[in-house]
């Protein structure tokens, strides 16, 4: 039996980890669920699943969480702040945790569990962007095992040789002998083939209603200005050991390819499935077995005709301002999404046009030049001065 920590359970990505783990009761149990302050969500999910530990980010929501679990007659251990969830991560109560946390909140749980060698199934990308040597030196050091969760980069993690998945080691941090170019694909978000006139009045839920995947909204933003996919080719660089230079990006509109890895004899190799993030969450959570994730077969023939397109880079400026900070090196990556995290923020706020999302991550970028990564605590540091950078940036702006 495998006991599963669920960090960010009442979001996209917890739902669909607790949907799967529910189909395998003799396999998986939901024993640590957290959430930031959603609590009648948080409870819900307790009534249904039984954890040993529920744990409310914001502590002033506590009582309330006890209260309502009382009050529904589950009588599991209640914890709140981020320091109990960080702790929860590295505890004996779990072997496998789920960074589901979106943006930087999740870093610290997340290099916990690391350090910890809990099987680590990773979707807050914003973690490894940040963090990304840190994140698996603590993975080697801590022995257990990372696996990519993000579908992308989980499609080229099963379209690896398998004998790169050394027992012990993260399966995904190996240099790739014979590999010569991973290719991401992307959806184009909802404005795939827009203007920038189009796109200079569009509102935050326009940008939340994406065609294929439905996500939280922080990483719905980023689909539509193609910074997820920025994020995500810095991502690949850390899990998989490629230069930047070797890894691409093409649109492709039906999202059922997550992926490619070409090798130097001419294949090519894909991943497919339907846009259902249970697909990769399965392959995660019982890797190297395979179990039922709930996602309907592919049904090849009634497919649209794949496309493949490349991506507006001069119309989605993100992208390419990702790529600028990963060959910037150093903490850049860092600076980029915490510029990107606080851009996105006011952009959901009705506070910042969507077009000006690039030119705050622009800006910042162009004020903190990228340092050394050293350790966590001046990472943070430098994550909280390009906060403070853009939010200056964005008094200016309005
Ligand atoms: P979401 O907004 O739906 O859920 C986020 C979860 O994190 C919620 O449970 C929320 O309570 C918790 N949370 C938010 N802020 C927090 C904080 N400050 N402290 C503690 N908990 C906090 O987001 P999501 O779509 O599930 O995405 C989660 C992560 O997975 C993101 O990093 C995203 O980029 C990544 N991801 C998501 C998808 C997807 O299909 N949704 C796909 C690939 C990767
Ligand atoms: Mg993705």
């Amino acid at each position: 039996m495998k006991r599963v920590a669920v960090l960010g359970a009442t979001g996209s990505i917890g739902g669909n980890t607790l949907d799967v783990i529910a189909r395998h009761p003799d396999r998986f149990c939901a024993t640590v669920l957290t959430a930031h302050h959603h609590v009648e969500a948080l409870a819900a999910l307790c009534v249904t699943h039984r954890p040993q530990l529920a744990i409310i980010a914001d502590p002033a929501l506590e009582s309330e969480l006890a209260r309502r679990l009382s009050a529904a007659g589950v009588h599991c251990d209640i914890a709140s702040g981020h320091a109990a969830i960080t702790i929860a991560a590295a505890s004996a109560l779990c072997d496998v945790v789920v960074a589901a946390i979106v943006g930087a909140a999740g870093l610290d749980s997340t290099l916990a569990a690391a350090r910890a060698g809990k099987r680590l199934l990773l979707a807050n990308k914003e973690a490894i962007v940040m963090a990304g040597p840190l994140l698996l030196d603590a993975v080697r050091v801590g022995g257990g095992a990372l696996i990519p969760v993000d579908s992308e980069h989980n499609a080229i993690f099963q379209c690896l040789p398998p004998a790169q998945s050394t027992p012990g080691q993260s399966p995904a941090n190996h240099g790739q002998p014979g590999v010569r170019r991973l290719i991401l694909t992307a959806s184009g978000g909802p404005f795939r083939g827009w203007t920038r006139e189009q796109l200079a009045s569009v509102k935050p839920d326009q940008a939340c209603k994406h065609p294929n995947w439905v996500m939280g909204r922080k990483i719905s933003v980023d689909s539509a200005t193609l910074m997820n996919k920025g994020l995500e080719v810095i991502e690949a660089h850390h899990l998989f050991a490629m230069p930047a230079a070797a890894i691409d990006v093409v649109v492709h509109p039906q999202s059922l390819v997550h992926s490619f890895v070409e090798y130097i004899d001419g294949s090519v190799l894909a991943q497919l499935g339907h846009p259902d993030m249970r697909t990769a969450i399965a392959c995660a959570l019982a890797w190297p077995e395979r179990v039922a994730s709930g996602v309907a077969p592919l049904d090849l023939t009634a497919c649209a005709p794949l496309a493949f397109e490349a991506p507006d880079r001069a119309t989605f400026r993100c992208l390419d301002l990702a790529g600028a900070a990963l060959r910037a090196g150093g903490d850049s990556p860092a600076i980029l999404n915490a510029a990107n995290e606080i851009a996105v923020e006011a952009f959901l706020a009705g506070a910042l046009p969507f077009l000006a999302i690039a030119d705050v991550v622009e800006a910042v970028l162009a004020e903190l030049p990228g340092q050394a990564v050293v350790d966590v605590p001046t990472l943070c540091e430098r994550d909280a001065m390009a906060r403070d950078a853009a939010r200056r940036v964005l008094r200016r702006a309005c």
